[in-house]
């Protein structure tokens, strides 16, 4: 079955099958012009060239890929001498990106399984934390995570490589992780969330030995860079597949470990109004994604964490705090826990902290008030939240179709409507003392808090 290997070492995963090109369905029509310049000319230059990975496993399932890898064995340096449009990154893993225009194809040299000290690769607690030693198109398959991400598309006559039983996978549609999942999760937490997040996106189901370690390693999340997460968090919620996600994370208890106040405030007595907001934020993002519209992390985040700081301002209140100091303690708690797991960049906390503060002034409806709150900058987004708050009680709701209905009114009669309103009462956290928050107090100090230092994101 096999002749194309010949240049490869013994299979180091079961049966290595070449699949021609008259028995798949991936066409080079769905293949992106840059990526099939960077096939050609590795090709042309002599070197083994494929597309691989998710756009390979996409292309097969009938998608489209947004990006598209090669795989090759011509090192990071003898990629860049073929093309002059090419840069070297990546210090855990080196690559090659080449610039066409918008498009960036990423370019990996064939990585080995096996170090004999030769090359450099470095293991931290058993975590991967620098891989660069090359090998063979079966040692590369191997070191992927799932078996449907580890199908190569060769240029050289067209055929789908599969060593690790990707097609047969792809076919019957499950995840599976390659090798021995908890030796895998171990070198990477994060492959439980790609599992979690593929699945969610192909709907595929995840294979019983490779969902079975979640409940056992799912806590070694909290050692996963915060940066990570946080890049893995917008693939998961704001990729077009939201809802899905967070419903897979839900269900294989993965939530808490990524976001472990929005888990427990999921389970308090305020659940269902809070999931209502969840869900629908993620159905409506999704919604976005599908129409090609911009979407905000922000607003995703304002969500997850609302229950939980709008109950930690109640507490505080109760505790007789004043209801400003009670909403600013409330949320730099909350943001500040949720930045030891998920590092979110400071001008989107900025932004949350925005769209939360203006919550209480949609209250506020006297004639001065409601027009400049109706010309705030972010006016938008905290209209677009309040709306999904409505769940939360009978007034909001009113609230919420009040709003609406004020945007179709011409001033004038906005100003009369104004006029014969009565005086509302204060019904929630902050209502009537809007929470300025003091900002900066030092700004070394908030960097330790909120942001993973950016090294560990390069990769
Ligand atoms: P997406 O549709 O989100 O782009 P993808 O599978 O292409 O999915 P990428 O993050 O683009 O995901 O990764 C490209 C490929 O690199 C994967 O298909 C997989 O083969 C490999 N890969 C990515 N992350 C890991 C990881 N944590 N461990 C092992 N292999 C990985
Ligand atoms: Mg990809």
């Amino acid at each position: 079955m096999t002749s194309k290997n010949d240049d490869e070492s013994t299979p180091v995963h079961g049966v290595f099958r070449v699949i021609p090109r008259s028995e798949h369905s991936l066409s080079r029509k769905s293949i992106s012009a840059g990526a099939l310049r960077v096939l050609y000319r590795l090709h042309e230059a002599g070197f083994r060239a494929c597309l691989v990975g998710g756009a390979v496993r996409d292309l097969l399932l009938g998608g489209h890929p947004k990006d598209f890898d090669v795989a090759t064995n011509a090192t990071p340096e003898e990629v860049r001498a073929l093309f002059r449009n090419c840069r070297l990154i990546g210090r855990r893993f080196r690559l090659a990106h080449v610039v066409f225009g918008r498009e960036i194809v990423e370019v990996a040299t064939f990585r080995g399984s096996s170090d004999d000290g030769s090359g450099d690769r470095h293991l931290v607690d058993g975590r991967l934390v620098r891989d660069n030693v090359y090998g063979t198109i079966e040692e590369d398959a191997v070191r992927r995570d799932f078996t449907v991400n580890a199908l190569y598309y060769d240029i050289a006559d067209f055929s789908v490589l599969d060593a690790v039983g990707g097609m047969d996978d792809l076919q019957h549609r499950v995840l599976r992780l390659i090798g021995e999942p908890e030796q895998r999760y171990r070198e990477d937490p994060v492959r439980m969330l790609r599992a979690v997040r593929l699945a969610a996106k192909l709907e595929f189901s995840i294979e019983a030995a490779t969902a079975e370690p979640f409940a056992r390693l799912g806590s070694l999340l909290g050692e996963a860079p915060p940066a990570r997460l946080f890049d893995e968090s917008l693939k998961m919620f704001l990729a077009g597949h939201g809802l899905a996600s967070f419903r897979a994370l839900e269900r294989y208890g993965l939530l808490e470990q990524v976001f472990p106040a929005t888990a427990r405030a999921l389970r308090s007595p305020n659940a269902a109004s809070f999931r209502t907001l969840v869900e629908q934020t993620l159905a409506n993002t999704d919604a976005r994604v599908r129409a090609d519209k911009p979407v905000t992390p922000a607003f995703l985040f304002a969500a997850l964490l609302w229950e939980p700081v709008r109950a930690l301002a109640q507490t505080g209140m109760d505790k007789g705090e004043d209801a400003g100091a009670a909403w600013s303690h409330a949320v730099a708690r909350v943001i500040g826990e949720q930045a030891q797991r998920v590092a979110v960049p400071r001008r989107f906390t900025i932004a949350v902290e925005e769209i939360w503060a203006m919550q209480p002034r949609f209250h506020q409806r006297t004639k001065k008030r409601a027009f400049r709150l109706l010309e705030h900058p972010r006016f938008r987004a905290a209209y677009d939240f309040l709306v999904l708050r409505a769940g939360e009680s009978d007034e909001l709701a009113e609230l919420a179709q009040w709003w609406t209905q004020a945007q179709s009114l011409n001033h004038e009669e906005l100003a009369q409507q104004l006029a014969g309103l009565p005086t509302p009462p204060a019904a929630e956290p902050g209502a009537t003392a809007p929470a300025k928050r003091k900002r900066p107090r030092r700004r070394r100090k908030r960097k330790s808090t909120s942001a993973a230092p950016a090294t560990e994101s390069s990769d």
